[in-house]
């Protein structure tokens, strides 16, 4: 079977604000302006987009599943509407002391996708604003791009310092876009 290429994408001050709170329900979700069209860039390019999220506010009792996939039924949907597509959400509903193997950055959740979706990580790219989503896509052998729209910005300096580094820093999901979009154009001449 042939596979497939996908942009695995962190959810939370990737595609939308992040808040130290945590995002508990609808009318915290603040989704960026630029998200739907660098969304829309990625499925042009023929990659699956696919969020990988950690929402352990669930198993912190802060908010239900019901709460976390209503956001997620909707966030698909505006995405859909700008002609991009989110196929694929998993979520990790549990606290960091559970120790289950989906919490970035562990590989389940990633690694179920890419089973599920036949994603050949070689060729795949995960976008993430920390360290744990750096490190779950070098993981699993992706490219990685840290976005610096988090809620505490590492500075480059610090970036430096980790290991594994990621392979592009981008102001944004959208600029992330770009340079994917260059490096593909680059690769099919
Ligand atoms: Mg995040
Ligand atoms: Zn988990």
């Amino acid at each position: 079977m042939n596979s497939n290429r996908a942009v695995f994408l962190d959810r939370d001050g990737t595609l939308n604000e992040d808040n130290v709170e945590y995002i508990k329900s609808m009318d915290e979700f603040r989704l960026f302006e630029f998200t739907p069209l660098a969304l829309r860039i990625f499925k042009r390019l023929g990659f699956k987009c696919i969020l990988i999220t950690n929402q352990s506010a669930i198993g912190r009792d802060l908010t239900s599943r019901e709460a976390i996939e209503n956001i997620h039924e909707r966030l698909k949907n505006t995405v859909e509407q700008s002609k991009g597509s989110l196929d694929g959400i998993y979520y990790c509903p549990h606290k960091p002391d559970e120790e289950c193997d989906c919490r970035k950055p562990k590989t389940g959740n990633i690694e179920k996708a890419i089973a599920d979706f036949h994603i050949d990580p070689a060729v795949s790219y995960f976008i993430g604003d920390s360290q744990k989503d750096i490190r779950t896509g070098a993981a699993v052998g992706c490219k990685t791009v840290l976005v610096r729209t988090g809620v505490n910005p590492p500075s480059l300096q610090i970036i430096q310092t980790w290991e594994p580094r990621p392979d592009f820093v981008a102001e944004n999901i959208l600029e992330a876009a770009q340079i994917i979009e260059c490096l593909e154009r680059s690769r099919k001449r």
